[in-house]
């Protein structure tokens, strides 16, 4: 049985098609730059890896082009678009409705519409995105898997912000969480390495990458994690400042004479490693510059590390305890010096660090000396793994 994986954003959108009898991936890629000039698809069948540039103004044109590819005589990886079983897409925000993964239809096109508010970059992609698998392959089914839906769990004193209770009712103004399918693979596979039940573990998550968060999974369940109302709180990331005083926004208002969107922007485009560095928001772009004795860049690292130092030794406190640590996503894959800057201040929660097990990128392993009593570990994420496997379970129901 073969799935699509469509995860699309407001001027890009990701896929992976998934042969599920034995989960391998038969191609996947990206478009880049839908609706700008220069667009682009990045396609790999396994064999090939090529880039096909082509005026890609929307969506609709993207999916056609993917269409197409998987189907072609030389890169393709199928005969007809009959073999794909159904299709499953990624979707930033469910509100508080929707706790579980679901099979889209029109009522749920309404429900999310009716969302938008909560996440305007996110959600009308998301549901263009439906629109168009709906029309060009109108006998498959579609599956929403939501980013929110794993965080589901959290309890009411970690969700309610201490606003008047009024906004809750009336706005539903909460924490929602996002990054929910990367969470649950990662704690998952964590629970696997360690060779123990995820039931029985307390479980610290940390997806750092351009947008970065952190979960505590206290027996398999997300209890709390640093993303809130929109994705914009918690962490230091690429563009985006994580938590702040609030007072600073009326404060900047004024000082700078923005407008609201003005500062909008600021906080979620100009602000994290970028606005701190003036040098990028790329974690490498910021390295390199810190090596060469940029002091905003070495500044900026220093603040990222120490948010989630601060977030780990916070979430061991609230599950009273914590079996493992583990790192994802492109920098906590990837970069061996912020998983040692943060771990080797972690020695008080009983995390000893093994240097030469550390020295490892984008590969699944254990990270912590053999003796450490938590265990620190590399998990490279997999979102759209986890989506196929949530689009076969809910086909087979
Ligand atoms: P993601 O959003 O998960 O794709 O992660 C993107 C972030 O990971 C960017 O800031 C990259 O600079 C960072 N990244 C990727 N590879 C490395 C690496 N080898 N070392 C440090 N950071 C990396």
């Amino acid at each position: 049985m073969k799935i699509l994986v469509i995860n699309s954003g407001s001027s890009s959108l990701k896929f992976q098609l998934f042969n599920m009898e034995n989960e391998n991936v038969l191609a996947q890629g990206l478009f880049q730059r839908i609706g700008i000039n220069n667009s682009y698809l990045e396609f790999n069948n396994n064999q090939d890896e090529l880039i096909i540039e082509k005026e890609i103004p929307d969506h609709i044109t993207a999916v056609k082009l993917l269409i197409d590819t998987l189907l072609s005589k030389d890169q393709g990886v199928l005969k007809s678009m009959e073999e794909i079983e159904a299709v499953g897409h990624r979707l930033v925000h469910g509100g508080e409705k929707y706790k579980q993964t679901v099979i889209i239809n029109e009522e749920i096109i309404k429900q999310l519409e009716k969302t938008v508010e909560l996440a305007p970059l996110h959600i009308p992609p998301n549901i263009a995105g439906i629109k168009i698998c709906q029309k060009l392959l109108p006998n498959k089914a579609q599956i929403g898997v939501f980013d929110t839906a794993f965080h589901h769990t959290i309890p009411e004193k970690a969700y309610v912000y201490a606003l008047p209770y009024k906004y809750y009712q009336k706005h539903k103004i909460r924490k929602y969480g996002f990054h929910g399918t990367s969470h649950k693979y990662i704690a998952k596979r964590t629970a696997k390495l360690l060779d123990k039940p995820v039931e029985e573990l307390k479980i610290i998550s940390c997806h750092l990458g351009n947008g970065a968060s952190i979960t505590a999974v206290k027996n398999g369940k997300s209890i709390e994690t640093s993303m809130g109302f929109t994705p914009l709180e918690g962490l230091v990331m690429g563009t985006r400042s994580g938590d702040f005083d609030p007072a600073i926004i009326p404060f900047l208002l004024k000082k700078e004479n923005l407008k609201i969107s003005e500062l909008d922007d600021v906080l979620n485009k100009k602000s994290g490693l970028l606005g701190v560095s003036g040098v990028s928001s790329d974690f490498r772009d910021i390295e390199n510059a810190a090596a060469k004795g940029k002091k905003q860049a070495q500044l900026a690292i220093k603040l990222f590390n120490y948010r989630v130092q601060k977030y780990i030794g916070a979430y061991a406190a609230v599950m009273n305890g914590v079996d493992a640590v583990t790192f994802s996503a492109g920098i906590g894959e990837n970069s061996i010096s912020v998983r040692k800057n943060i771990l080797n201040e972690l020695g008080y929660l009983g995390i000893t660090l093994d240097n030469e097990k550390n020295k490892v990128r984008g590969q699944e392993k254990i990270i912590s000396a053999d003796n450490s009593k938590v265990k620190a570990l590399v998990i490279p994420t997999n979102e759209e793994l986890v989506i196929a496997r949530e689009t076969l379970e809910i086909l087979n129901r």
